[in-house]
């Protein structure tokens, strides 16, 4: 969806840091940052760069996308990539990027890029099952495995599986943000995404019309005193929520195609901003309002206008 040139996100690199070296100091593992899908939006090369020093690299879905950022020269950190096209470990190895594999006989052919096992323990997808992981770690060379879980009893799983396996002494990691509550799904290394992004983002347009509301206004005839209208709908990724208006907590009433109606009061004026995320307007506060996790919500907001980047 195209972004709206009326509505500015505000990205706080040096948020990103603070959120990394938190999450750092409390977990004391090695942070693998998931920067895939553009950082949720945010500009993965720039966050990249922001939080390098920090991490022990990064995670992508595709290896294109490592590429496309240039995450190596930039970072001079790894990059896991979960999928690729190619199977020649050369077209990894130029770009610093471990390949995730799952099959014996991609983990052969890839076994100079240094690649890293996917067990299944519950995904059912993208993973091969724990009773084949010592074929393909044999096949690769491999010393790092990892799970996509999303229990702390799947981690357990992952973990008793190796030892069962024979495969105790690889590296392992297993949680995403929802874990990172759980010390137990720490394990040698972390995998977070929202949690670095938390709070980074914010998210503000201005009103270009206000005017005291007459009877049932817009498509869906709401019915408020007073109403302002915002350049941004649903074609920029925008959905009926909160919003706040001059640090009031307000509604976005009803959303079009290009533009939107926001609740307003008394002395409220054109140029006013309103502010669609962050002041205190939380991610799940919205995402809730949305119907979509605070993943989707994120990657909608940063999708929605022109990117600015504070200091990182
Ligand atoms: C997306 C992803 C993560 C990060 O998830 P968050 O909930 O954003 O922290 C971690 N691991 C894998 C394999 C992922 O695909």
């Amino acid at each position: 969806m195209p972004p709206s040139p009326q509505v500015i996100v505000r990205v706080d690199l040096s948020r990103i840091r603070r959120n990394a070296e938190e999450i750092a100091r409390r977990t004391g593992v090695a942070i693998i940052a998931v920067v895939k899908a553009d950082a949720y939006g945010l500009g993965a090369g720039r966050v990249a760069e922001a939080v390098r020093d920090l991490v022990d690299g990064f995670y992508v879905f595709d290896a294109a996308e490592s590429v496309r950022d240039r995450l190596f020269e930039r970072t001079g950190r790894r990059t896991i990539a979960l999928r690729g096209e190619s199977e020649d470990a050369k077209d990894y190895l130029a770009y610093g990027i471990q390949p995730v594999v799952w099959t014996v006989e991609r983990a052969a052919a890839l076994r100079r890029a240094r690649p890293i096992l996917s067990v299944d323990t519950g995904q059912q997808r993208f993973a091969c099952a724990i009773d084949d992981a010592a074929q393909v770690v044999a096949a690769g060379g491999i010393d790092e495995a990892f799970t996509h879980a999303t229990s702390g009893q799947q981690v357990g799983e992952f973990v008793t599986g190796l030892q069962h396996a024979g495969l105790g002494a690889l590296k392992r990691h297993a949680a995403g943000s929802s874990l990172l509550g759980d010390p137990t799904a720490w394990l040698d290394a972390i995998r977070p995404g929202l949690a670095l992004y938390q709070g980074a983002a914010r998210v503000a347009t201005r009103l270009v019309e206000v005017r005291d509301s007459h009877g049932p206004a817009g498509y869906t005839g709401f019915e408020v005193p007073r109403h302002g209208v915002i350049l941004a709908g649903y074609s920029n990724g925008l959905r009926v929520g909160p919003c706040r208006v001059n640090g009031r907590a307000s509604r976005v009433l009803e959303v079009g195609m290009q533009s939107a109606f926001v609740e307003c009061a008394v002395g409220d004026r054109v140029g006013d901003e309103v502010v669609l995320l962050g002041d205190g307007l939380k991610l799940e506060a919205v995402a809730a309002q949305w119907n979509a996790t605070p993943h989707e919500t994120l990657l909608r907001m940063a999708g929605a206008g022109e990117k600015e980047y504070a200091a990182g």
